[in-house]
């Protein structure tokens, strides 16, 4: 038999097989496809789908897209002191920047989170770059321990080495992009497209410092920083490679002041105030240039 006829064979013997009991009025029992029939299967986090949250705001794509990240929620309460978990304080934060965002009009914002509920880590910042989003604010309280006489804000960004990685993490990751940060990479090599994404992660650490700088200008005597205010460190949330993208410590929780003013309307709208107003002037410069 020639191997042309042995193929036929294989391919046609079920066939036949099939239309003969067919023929014979037999049948043979398939599994019932239908939704019970459907295998789900828990994947691990990391490849779990992002939901993608509301955008506020005008509906017009060309306005400037804020991501407000209230930290911790769910089953990660973050810190706690005086009677405060910090993901319902850092929660009133948000939500009071989304309102006055939304008043002031102009840009776009979305929350990561808009109840009491867990996101892993990485799904914060992919929330950011899966909008297309144009900055990204992480909103923290922190907490000094058994010591509450240490108080006030700081901001962190990213700090270079841990915007170094990212970048080469992200150049590995994301190889077929076709674009980051508005750099074109397609069809670029390896080597030229890692060198376009660090470049962009550069010049993303830039704005992310010039926004860190403008909360401090707007903040001054009003948002009680620390002395030490801007910082920088390795933080997952901040690895955004093309969204701009500061955390704002909010305050210390564990010190009943600090507590007492981030959970009070007063203070949550004197922040909001802040904030927004540095966002604003962060976009003006923006598209000035
Ligand atoms: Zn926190």
């Amino acid at each position: 038999m020639s191997l042309r006829v042995q193929l036929w064979l294989v391919f046609l013997l079920p066939v036949a097989i099939m239309a003969g009991l067919y023929a014979l009025g037999l049948s043979i029992p398939v599994p019932h496809l239908g939704r019970s029939y459907v295998i789900t299967i828990d994947l691990p986090d990391a490849n779990r789908n992002v939901d993608l949250p509301k955008i506020y705001g005008p509906q017009d794509r060309s306005r400037p897209l804020v991501i407000i990240d209230p930290g911790h929620g769910g089953k990660d309460p973050g810190a706690s002191g005086v009677g405060v978990r910090e993901k319902d304080l850092v929660l009133g934060l948000a939500l009071a920047l989304k309102d006055a965002l939304i008043e002031q009009g102009g840009v776009r914002v979305a929350l990561t989170r808009e109840d009491d509920r867990f996101l892993v880590l990485p799904e914060r910042p992919e929330i950011a770059r899966l909008l297309d989003a144009d900055l990204f604010i992480s909103i923290h309280a922190d907490s000094a321990g058994e010591i509450s006489g240490i108080s006030g804000a700081s901001i962190y960004t990213l700090s270079s080495k841990a915007s170094s990685e990212a970048a080469a993490l992200f150049a590995e990751r994301e190889n077929n992009a076709d674009r980051v940060n508005g750099v074109e990479i397609a069809g670029q090599s390896h080597i030229v497209s890692s060198i376009l994404i660090e470049l962009a992660q550069q010049r993303v650490q830039e704005e992310s410092a010039e926004f860190a700088g403008l909360i401090v200008r707007e903040g001054r005597g009003t948002l009680g920083f620390h002395p030490q205010a801007r910082r920088s460190a390795s933080l997952a949330v901040l690895r955004a490679p093309d969204v701009p993208a500061v955390l704002y410590e909010s305050g210390y929780i564990t010190n009943p002041a600090d507590a007492a003013r981030l959970t009070s309307l007063e203070g949550r709208r004197a922040f909001a105030e802040v904030m927004a107003r540095a966002i604003r002037i962060y976009f003006a410069r923006q598209t000035r240039e």
